[in-house]
């Protein structure tokens, strides 16, 4: 732990952490200490992890990286950190993210953008952006300041980020961790997961965040495996889907050479490749930003400067609201809560909203039938390396485009893998994603394991 706080000291100037909690991650180790001379250890026992700063975490600052949520000290602590805490892990501190892990850039964030410790060998003072939303828990475990991290994917917000920093990153099935306690972004597309540097660390880190818990319906009643021991390194039989519809007119060389060169190793691995269609997976980012949005606006409704945080008075009560909001929401944040008030309006819901959620289920459909043929899907992680930080951010279309091989699998609830795989001409490392079965994650595990 005394390392790893050591790490996070030197790299502060990544601004990868909102709060560092160094005492407490000191007790906590000590706690470890104990338990483990005393021949009780849990299964994440001293191991010193960051968390992303949309867990509410007991008496520990909690920001979801928005003005809104000044001074904001949790009274409680989300099911997944305290199932991390029950198997021994040492909290080092919060991490960075976009506003309400609104974003692919962790360029959102109240409390500034994260550097990714990756540079561009052509340009290396270029500060490059860590991807998002969980660019801090990235960024962190990329520099070695955490030996783990959790993250939320919501649209891609571990899977990108991973890939941008060459960290494995894991988004389980819906419903495998509990949302308790995890600040709500888009109700039915948020997941839980961890960021580590090996596909093994990630299957155990799963295992000790997943379970049933009463306090979140969504969660699933559904046995949680030793994903471990499916590491086997063989996935000999194993077919491996293709879909065409990933082959994006204008997919760069890079990109599409690493996807080959993915499929080559799978094949030579033993696996069997196989070519698939998702006919509607070319809606599934229009539908997305119309889904993610519409939650996003609802449940945001709770920041009034009442209950929580930041108050900015007004003469009236709706004053009061209107500038607390004005000053509390930055700018991405404000533009989600109009997009998602808007397609929620009578006339326009229809057109808009419950369209995104026809195609939302043509799209779950699409993966139904594409599992006949094929036991996970193989794609890019992302359409680009790692970008400038002063890159995209004056066109939210470009930055939304970041997301176009990740959110199909919130959309469907599937579970999904980055795993670093090469780096592009630059230096800068390039990640591979598989999809899986709902609840089948030891697959990925087994074929991430192979890639890794
Ligand atoms: N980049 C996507 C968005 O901005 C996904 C974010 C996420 O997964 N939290 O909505």
């Amino acid at each position: 732990t005394r390392a790893y706080l050591g790490a996070m000291e030197r790299s502060r100037e990544l601004n990868a952490y909102i709060t560092e909690t160094p005492d407490k991650a000191l007790t906590m180790a000590e706690a470890s200490d104990k338990r483990l001379a005393a021949g009780d250890a849990g299964t994440l026992e001293g191991l010193p992890i960051a968390v992303k700063d949309l867990y509410c975490t007991e008496g520990v600052l909690t920001t979801a990286a928005s003005h809104i949520l000044d001074g904001f000290k949790p009274p409680y602590e989300s099911t997944v950190t305290s199932n991390l805490w029950r198997e021994g892990a040492v909290l080092l501190g919060k991490t960075n993210l976009d506003e309400f892990a609104m974003g692919s850039s962790n360029t959102t964030s109240y409390y500034g953008p994260v550097r990714n410790p990756w540079q561009d060998k052509t340009a290396p003072s270029r500060h490059l952006v860590p991807g998002g939303s969980s660019g801090g828990s990235a960024a962190a475990v990329a520099a070695r300041s955490a030996l783990a991290a959790l993250g939320t994917d919501t649209g891609g917000s571990i899977r990108q980020p991973a890939a941008l920093t060459a960290t494995v990153g894991f988004k389980p099935t819906y419903g495998r961790c509990s949302r308790w306690g995890i600040v709500a972004f888009a109700s039915s597309l948020d997941q839980a997961g961890p960021f580590t540097r090996t596909v093994r660390d990630a299957a155990i880190m799963l295992r000790a965040m997943a379970g049933h818990d009463p306090k979140d319906s969504t969660s699933a009643k559904i046995e949680v495996p030793n994903f471990e021991a499916s590491l086997t390194g063989d996935i000999k039989g194993l077919r491996i889907g293709i879909p065409k519809e990933y082959r994006l007119e204008g997919l760069s060389p890079e990109i599409d050479a690493l996807w080959q060169q993915g499929i080559t190793w799978l094949k030579d691995a033993g696996a069997e490749i196989v070519d698939v269609s998702l006919p509607h997976a070319k809606y599934a980012l229009p539908a997305y930003y119309i889904v993610a949005p519409a939650e996003a606006s609802s449940n945001l409704a709770r920041y009034d400067g009442v209950r929580y945080g930041l108050r900015v008075p007004g003469k009236t009560l709706d004053e009061m609201y209107a500038n607390t909001r004005g000053e509390g929401f930055g700018d991405e944040v404000q533009r989600r809560v109009l997009i998602g008030t808007y397609v929620l309006s009578a006339g326009y819901y229809d057109a808009y909203y419950l369209k995104a959620q026809k195609v939302r289920a043509r799209i779950a459909e699409d993966f139904r039938s594409a599992w006949n043929s094929c036991d996970l899907l193989l794609t890019p992680a992302t359409p680009t390396a790692a970008f400038g930080v002063d890159e995209k951010q004056d066109d939210p279309l470009q930055m939304y485009l970041n997301d176009v091989f990740t959110v199909t699998a919130n959309l469907a609830g599937l579970p999904g893998i980055s795993v670093p795989a090469g780096l592009d001409s630059k230096g800068l490392p390039l990640g591979l994603q598989l999809l899986g079965r709902p609840f089948d994650e030891g697959t990925l595990f087994r074929a991430g394991g192979v890639l890794e």
